[in-house]
């Protein structure tokens, strides 16, 4: 197992390749009239000064940042502010500069919407994004979540799934924490730290990016990634992976790869994904249900549905 033998890759947050650029995107130009405090790039149509902006409180923290909520001095319009560590390290810039990439592409209600991107002189960047007001899927955890509202959930994330792939975009961090809820029932992809955007179809990304507890067998073990062109082509289906573990988990309560109550140590992890069974939904669930999470739990990537085909799944048809 490739992972096993290079002990270069043994952390539970895995890292990306030495970048090869510090320069950010052409939209991140410094405005002729920016001050010390302030430089606006537009993401959407509408722009912001950071001045504008008040801070409420923090919202929650990681590997990439802070994010806090604020709240638009004129307008009382609630926020999200992802502000990134001004310290960055080669990989820390470079995941900067993809989701900056991404964030510039992605147009979709299944996504979090990029309001602006703001960057001071000094280097620090912030990202302003819409408000999620109820926070990550990790909330649902140990609450009783019915099938028909993961199937609510599940139809949500996996529109934004289907819209990334369309646009050739592997998300490649799928899981609670980078899913995001609002009291209008909405659920939303976030944080593209680790994507990445496939410029050929044979691009075979299999960097070791992202969550390891929620790849998928063949993004661990990349030399089964290699077996076939097949399964070369089929870099999407690792977010499927991840969406299938994410749906399995919210509605068990537990991440189930381990047994309830384990604490995830990086070797059981590892050995479970890549020789144990693929996860089932439990007996007591419905037959559509097992059936929808045996559809995304294939260890075969080849094998798993797209986003496109659990769309239709008779399990997603209750939410019609
Ligand atoms: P990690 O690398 O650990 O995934 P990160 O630095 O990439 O974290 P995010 O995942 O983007 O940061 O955000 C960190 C936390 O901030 C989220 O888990 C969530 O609790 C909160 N958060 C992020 N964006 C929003 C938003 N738009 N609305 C509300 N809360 C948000
Ligand atoms: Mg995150």
């Amino acid at each position: 197992m490739a992972l096993v033998r290079n002990p270069r890759f043994l952390n539970l947050k895995l890292s990306l390749p030495q970048a090869s650029t510090t320069t950010l995107p052409c939209c991140f130009h410094i405005a002729a009239t920016a001050t010390a405090s302030t430089t606006v790039t537009s993401c959407a149509n509408n722009t912001f000064s950071a001045s504008d902006l008040e801070r409420i409180n923090v919202l929650g923290s990681g590997n990439g940042g802070t994010v806090y909520k604020v709240s638009h001095k004129t307008t009382s319009e609630t926020y999200a502010l992802k502000k990134v560590k001004e310290d960055m390290d080669p990989t820390s810039r470079r995941q900067l500069l993809r989701e900056i990439e991404i964030l510039r592409l992605v147009d979709s209600p299944y996504i979090v919407k990029c309001q602006d991107i703001f960057e001071k002189p000094s280097g620090e960047v912030s990202i302003l994004m819409e408000y999620m007001d109820r926070g990550t899927l990790e909330s649902l955890r140990g609450e009783d979540v019915t099938e028909k509202q993961l199937a609510l959930i599940a139809r949500h994330v996996l529109k934004g799934i289907n819209y990334l792939h369309e646009l050739k975009i592997v998300h490649r961090d799928i899981k609670p924490a980078n899913l995001l809820r609002n009291s209008k029932e909405e659920v939303k992809i976030a944080d593209f730290g680790v994507s990445k955007i496939m410029v050929k179809s044979l691009d075979k990304c299999n960097s070791f990016a992202g969550t390891c507890a929620y790849m998928s067998p063949e993004r661990i073990n990349s030399e089964d990634a290699v077996d076939t062109e097949e399964d070369k082509s089929n870099v999407y289906a690792g977010d499927i992976w991840s969406f299938g573990l994410t749906m399995l988990e919210i509605l068990v309560g537990y991440f189930p790869l381990l047994p309830k109550g384990q604490k995830p140590d990086w070797a059981t992890l590892m050995c479970a994904v890549c020789f144990g069974e693929a996860p089932k939904a439990p007996e007591a669930c419905s037959d559509d249900f097992k059936s929808f999470i045996d559809c995304c739990l294939r260890k075969k990537p080849s094998e798993r549905w797209t986003a496109s085909q659990l769309l239709s799944h008779p399990f997603l048809l209750r939410t019609a």
